[in-house]
């Protein structure tokens, strides 16, 4: 199942023909740093690929943050649709507008710093994961407790868990189901209560969404907020505020 998930996992992603080498090198990579002792075991979940939930509900993530279409938020806007919006940092600039807007029935969350494979040796984890944490709080207000790891690689390593942990992540949110241009696949066949489904902000991103929504009612389900799934457990870490010298927001 996490062999095949993985693969699936690569056939989504809008970097797979750049990227392909490091996908297919990231599952051999997933853990490399399995020799930790037991007490060491990071406090946060392995990756959650569906809510266990009995509701009938399904969950809609966007990746990345390159483009922002108008018409794509337009559409979430007049929908209330609630939209989790994992952005990298070097690709979405000067549009916390934007973003906020699009999430507002949702919740933005971190989706790493330079959108690197974090099963690369060479990968710098801190600046990936604690970095964004950092600068989403100074820059934009925003704290995110999820992490959705770059291709979905290395997504259960005990040092990419450890690194989210000591920066206020809390899960780390991968998806069993995924649009691209127009087109749904799924991990397992089919929609179900949990489901977590991904897609990309591009240029067919209304798109995407207006199918993404058909299908969830389709297998009977209703978009909801992920966050009140996965919610915020604890408080604002003490690395994101004094660090960044800020002080907790309410929310
Ligand atoms: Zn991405």
């Amino acid at each position: 199942m996490r062999r095949f998930v993985a693969t699936f996992a690569a056939s989504a992603l809008i970097f797979s023909a750049v990227m392909g080498a490091q996908i297919s090198s990231a599952s051999a990579e997933n853990n490399p740093d399995t020799s930790v002792s037991a007490r060491d075991t990071p406090k946060i979940p392995k990756s959650v690929y569906r809510i266990k939930t009995k509701d009938k509900v399904a969950f809609i993530t966007i990746d990345d943050g390159i483009y922002k279409p108008e018409n794509a938020l337009a559409y979430v806007q007049a929908n209330q649709l609630p939209v989790t919006s994992f952005l990298s940092s070097w690709t979405i600039k000067d549009s916390k507008k934007y973003f906020n807007r699009i999430s507002k029935w949702g919740s933005v969350q971190n989706h790493s710093a330079t959108h690197a494979s974090f099963a690369k040796k060479s990968t710098d984890l801190d600046h990936e994961i604690c970095y964004v944490q950092k600068r989403f709080a100074k820059k934009y207000d925003w704290y995110p407790w999820m992490l959705r790891p770059p291709y979905g690689a290395a997504q259960d390593s005990q040092a990419v868990r450890k690194m989210g942990e000591k920066c206020g992540i809390q899960q780390i949110v991968m998806w069993d189901a995924s649009v691209n241009n127009g087109k749904i696949s799924y991990a397992d066949q089919k929609l179900r209560p949990g489901s977590i489904v991904l897609m990309h902000f591009t240029n067919t991103l209304k798109k995407d969404l207006k199918l993404a929504v058909k299908k969830i009612r389709e297998a009977g389900l209703e978009p909801a907020n992920l966050d009140d799934y996965l919610p915020r457990i604890n408080s604002i870490p003490a690395i994101l505020t004094k660090r960044a010298g800020l002080t907790q927001p309410s929310r």
